[in-house]
């Protein structure tokens, strides 16, 4: 076993020549970094039916997948994204493993790593998880973080931007809102680490009180507690699901009043900018979050980004294997 260094800051992603090595966070990456992914997932978006770009990067190399919590799109997406660059995949299914005999996650990933495992997808809800295991994994092993608890979610704020990119210019000049349960939302996190990197200015964060972010986290974004003077004039409206399962049960709204002030409604949507585009990481809870007409409306690039997802996820595989062969 040979330890690879602290992974206590974001560089440690990256190897010696600025390859990556691991994808832990988006935090501190920058956006040269951030734009060299988008430009790479572009070059692997294919339309359904359409050949695959013939990439083979991840031949002979094995992907292992550790769910600790639910998942559908990302999940599905980095084996589809694995299986189109040419490797093996293997699924650990969580609720059937020695996890329930009570073995930690790290002495499950080092017994699979002896099994010649070159990834690890992990998502987990114990935050600081990730770092910690990247320090004792092997040189030749790397992790990608698929969701830890609700500190971080790379790949997702990274498919948010790039569909934010093939739609708008300039993240300099946008107005981005991102709202719902922004306190418990890795996505939120992640998101705004990668629209900061990219110099977006006006970013507003949209939630009742108890469920913006703690006063120290996320500074750089403006808060607001009413909804409609939060969107007005916004390019891009990000909404977020009640996360239940991440709240205290005084944080739990009333449901009513929620829905009331902040679901994104048709009319609602009239005070963002006529262009706006209206994103959703899912799932959604239709009805809580948005109406269903907004959420089928013309305006939602919600499907989009599920296809980005598996074209970010290339990259990011993609990515790595080019250290692994350097
Ligand atoms: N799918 C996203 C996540 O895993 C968002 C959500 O669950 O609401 O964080």
């Amino acid at each position: 076993m040979h330890a690879t260094g602290t992974v206590s800051g974001v560089n440690e992603q990256l190897d010696s020549q600025g390859h990556l090595r691991h994808l832990v966070t988006l935090d501190g990456l920058s956006g040269d970094v951030l734009t060299g992914l988008m430009d790479r997932a572009e070059a692997y978006l294919i339309a359904p039916g359409q050949p695959g770009p013939g990439d083979r990067s991840l031949e002979g190399l094995t992907v292992c997948q550790l769910f600790y919590e639910a998942s559908t799109r990302t999940k599905i997406s980095f084996e589809l994204a694995a299986r189109r660059l040419g490797a093996d995949v293997v699924n650990l299914v969580i609720p059937s493993s020695s996890a329930t005999k009570g073995e930690t996650v790290l002495d499950t990933l080092l017994t699979i790593q002896s099994m010649a495992v070159d990834f690890f997808v992990i998502r987990h809800k114990e935050a600081g998880l990730m770092r910690n295991i990247a320090t004792q994994v092997c040189d030749r092993t790397s992790l990608i973080n698929a969701g830890e608890g609700q500190q971080s979610h790379p790949t997702q704020g990274l498919l948010d931007v790039l569909t934010i990119r093939q739609h708008k210019k300039d993240f300099e000049n946008l107005s981005i809102a991102i709202t719902g349960d922004i306190r418990h939302s890795r996505v939120a996190r992640s998101t705004c680490h990668a629209l900061l990197a990219l110099g977006v200015h006006d970013l507003r964060l949209i939630a009742p009180e108890n469920l913006l972010p703690e006063s120290n986290e996320l500074t750089h974004a403006r808060r607001y507690t009413d909804f409609d003077a939060g969107i007005t004039d916004c390019d891009v409206i990000m909404m977020l699901r009640l996360q239940k399962e991440r709240m205290q049960s005084g944080d739990i709204p009333d449901l009513d009043s929620y829905r009331k002030h902040y679901c994104l409604t048709s009319p609602r949507l009239k005070l963002a900018r006529g262009d706006a585009i209206v994103m959703h990481p899912g799932p959604i809870n239709r009805g809580i979050d948005m109406d269903s007409e907004v959420v089928d409306g013309r305006q939602s690039v919600i499907h989009q980004q599920v296809g980005n997802g598996v074209a970010v996820r290339m990259a990011v595989f993609a990515a790595i294997a080019d250290g692994k062969k350097s």
